[in-house]
Order: structure tokens, then C-alpha cells, then sequence
């Protein structure tokens, strides 16, 4: 007999699209009626697509030669040492562009371009996810269009002129909070004005379906790798544990060892300062469940289902909702989450630079600092550490707003 709507472990195992587009109560397609069929269609295609001999091997072509994996899985002696674990980073760090953002934007470009689209848009808000797209559009030769907020623009330059050199048209935002939730609200509009000429390339595991799946599929090269690299280098690993924005690297690094029962997954949220009332990033461990941005997932609202303002010192993590898979993954007890201050982070940023010689971004530093806590739990335990970008885009907060934590 088959579920009509994937409830369970083995639901998820599977790997094809959920049923009816949703992971228990989360997900679903909560978008204007002319959008639905074009989502139907960009499904079935995926589907089609990501069977297909030629397209996959069009894919692992691209990702070896331009994306430039298999990336790493670093043991980290020292730190792990200092921690009393034997601890491993999964380098997406190494990623072109510098974060596992590029795995998602490369997928989807390419069936953009077998699907026929005229041009490419997309949002950002801190500007990494716009960066890889505007990378991945030149790579398959498709214009592309980055809308992205005026606030964000000015806070972000370094990534508002990479993205331009790479050809990338960026539309400033000047409606609404001018931050990504105006930009996504743009993004779509291009995106319904002409449903058929332009795919819209989201980067993380949200929004309608069938993103939260395609993405996540997209990403799930992370995990195979990374279960492939230490099991060579010794063993499974007691845990998992990776840093939740969307949920995308996460979700990434978890489907690896989803059904390896012995393997905890650990997702750490963002804190933000941690003193009570304020902003900080952690959907799946304080939101309700509401709609945002076509899918029914835990967010940030208050009693009118008005989104509450977020903060984090990570600009990726920065966001008020959370990906539909992780909410069922949570209430199976698969997953667990939990959040570390920005504070904590930076400490564990700081750590890993001096120690490893890695510079991890402000977001991977919450996996690390997240692990850090799981290893004062557990001495002796063995650490996958997801590392899904380098720090090098945070130097300006690093050098001058660090000290305000
Ligand atoms: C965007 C970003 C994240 C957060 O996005 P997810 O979809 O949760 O993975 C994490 N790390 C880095 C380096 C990012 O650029």
C-alpha cells in the first residue's frame, strides 16, 4: 500500500519527490494558480532528467571540471584533539565560488537549459547564493537576471560587482524591507510574469515543491561523498552535524547517512546574541508552523502570522523560515537541532583558523561550534563536521564587527 503523503523514515529514504509534494504536515505548493502547472511540469522534467544517462553524466562532468569535486574530507587532527574527538570536515569550502551553493545553482542551470528557458533569475540576500548563480548562467550560457535588496546591495558590494563581472543582470530592490524577503517577492514576480521563457533558480530547500526535493537531491552529493570518505578513513561516524539556513547543506550532508541508524544528525540553528527577546535564526527549534514563500513549514511569526525580524552574524543563515524536509525530519526524532550563539561561533571560527589552518565561514562555524558542545558530551566520538563554506566573505565583519558580539 502507498502513503498518499510521505510520513515516515522510509518515506524519505527513497529519494524520489514526496508524494503530493509534501514531508508529513510540511511543504505543499502554496502558490497563485498560474505558477502550479509550470512547478508540475519543472517535476516531472526533473525527474525525467535526473534519470537520464546523459544528463547525470552531463552533471558529474561539471562538477568535477568546474565546481572542482569530489571536494575533501580534512581529518582535523588538532582541533579535533583539543576537543577530545576524532573530527572530520567535509570541504565544500572548496567549492568554486567558495560554498556548496554551486552544487544547486550548476543542477539547475543545466535543466534549465534542457528545459528551454530564455534566461535565469534568481534572489539573494547576502549575495553567495547570487554569486553561484550568476557563475553557473555564464557556465551554460544563459542570460541572468540576480534581484537582489538596496540594503543588502550596500551591505554586500564585494558580491554585488563579482556578480556583474560574471555577467549577472542585479536588480536592486527598493520596495518592502529591501532585504531578501523584497527580493524574493521581485524574483517571483519576473518569474509569473513569464512562466515559460524563465526558470527561476532557488537556492535552498524551501519554497514550493518541487524545490525543497530538487535542491535537496542536488545537494545529496555531499553526504555520498562524505560517507564514502570516512568509512575509508576508519568507520561511520557517531554524528552528523552541519549548519541550517534553508536546511540545504544540512539536508546535503544528512541524506548520506539517513539510514544508518547509528549516525545522530545534529543541525545547529542560528542563536543569534542569545539574551532572551532577542532576534536570532532558529525556526525548527522556537517557530510555529505557518506558509512562507509557497510552502507550510516552521517560521519565525508572531500571533498574526507576521514574520518577526531574524538575526544572525551569518548573512546565510539569516532567515525566518526553514526547509519542510527538516520539520518532518525533527518530528520523526531522525534529526535533532539545536542553536548556537553568534558569540560561540565566532570562538569556534576563530579556533579552527588557528588550529587547522582553515578559515571557515561565519555560517560553517555555527556546525563547528555545534559540534564542539556534541564532543564535551561525548569524548572519544567520531565527528563529520559539514564545512559548507570559506570565511574569506565575512573579513569586513571579522575585522570590524566581531567586538560588538
Ligand atoms: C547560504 C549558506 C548557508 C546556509 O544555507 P543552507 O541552505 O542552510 O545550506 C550555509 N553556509 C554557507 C557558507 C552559505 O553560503
Amino acid at each position: 500500500m502507498t502513503t498518499p503523503i510521505a510520513t515516515s523514515l522510509r518515506d524519505l529514504i527513497e529519494g524520489g519527490p514526496p508524494p503530493a509534494g509534501r514531508f508529513g504536515p510540511y511543504g505543499g505548493r502554496y502558490v497563485p494558480e498560474t505558477l502550479m502547472e509550470i512547478l508540475i511540469e519543472l517535476e516531472r522534467r526533473s525527474v525525467e532528467l535526473l534519470a537520464d544517462e546523459g544528463f547525470l553524466a552531463e552533471l558529474a562532468g561539471e562538477l568535477r571540471d568546474f565546481v572542482g569535486r569530489p571536494t575533501p574530507l580534512t581529518a582535523a587532527g588538532s582541533l579535533g584533539e583539543a576537543w577530545g574527538v576524532a573530527l572530520f570536515l567535509k570541504r565544500e569550502d572548496l567549492c568554486h565560488t567558495g560554498a556548496h551553493k554551486i552544487n544547486n545553482a550548476v543542477g539547475q542551470a543545466l535543466i534549465a537549459r534542457r528545459l528551454g528557458a530564455k534566461r535565469i533569475v534568481a534572489e539573494t540576500g547576502a549575495g553567495q547564493h547570487g554569486v553561484a548563480t550568476a557563475a553557473a548562467a555564464a557556465r551554460v550560457g544563459l542570460p541572468c537576471t540576480i534581484f537582489m535588496g538596496a540594503v543588502d546591495a550596500r551591505r554586500q558590494a564585494p558580491n554585488l560587482e563579482r556578480m556583474r563581472l560574471l555577467g549577472a543582470e542585479v536588480r536592486l530592490v527598493e520596495a518592502g524591507d529591501q532585504t531578501l524577503r523584497a527580493a524574493i517577492d521581485e524574483a517571483f514576480r519576473a518569474w509569473v510574469a513569464d512562466p515559460v521563457g524563465t526558470y527561476y533558480l532557488l537556492g535552498s530547500v524551501v519554497g514550493p515543491h518541487p524545490y525543497p526535493w530538487l535542491v535537496r537531491r542536488l545537494q545529496t552529493v555531499i553526504g555520498e561523498e562524505a560517507r564514502e570518505q570516512v568509512v575509508r578513513a576508519g568507520g561511520l561516524p557517531d554524528v552528523a552535524v552541519a549548519c541550517v539556513g534553508g536546511g540545504s547543506n544540512s539536508i546535503g550532508l544528512f541524506r548520506g547517512f539517513l539510514a544508518d541508524e547509528g549516525v545522530e544528525l545534529l543541525g545547529i540553528e542560528a542563536g543569534g546574541r542569545g539574551g532572551e527577546g532577542d532576534p536570532h535564526s532558529a525556526s525548527l527549534a522556537r517557530g510555529t508552523t505557518g506558509v512562507l514563500h509557497g510552502a507550510m513549514t516552521p517560521l519565525l511569526q508572531d500571533a498574526h502570522g507576521q514574520i518577526v525580524e531574524t538575526h544572525s552574524i551569518a548573512p546565510g543563515l539569516d532567515y525566518p523560515g526553514v526547509g519542510p524536509e527538516h520539520a518532518l525530519l525533527r518530528d520523526l526524532g531522525r534529526a535533532r537541532y539545536e542553536s548556537v550563539t553568534d558569540r560561540e561561533a565566532l570562538e569556534a571560527l576563530r579556533e579552527c583558523s588557528a588550529a587547522e589552518g582553515i578559515l571557515p565561514a561565519l555560517e560553517s562555524a555555527h556546525a563547528l561550534a555545534g559540534a564542539k558542545r556534541w564532543a564535551g558530551r561525548n569524548r572519544g566520538g567520531r565527528v563529520v563536521v559539514g564545512l559548507s563554506g570559506r570565511g574569506d566573505k565575512d573579513l569586513a565583519v571579522l575585522a570590524d564587527g566581531a567586538h560588538h558580539v
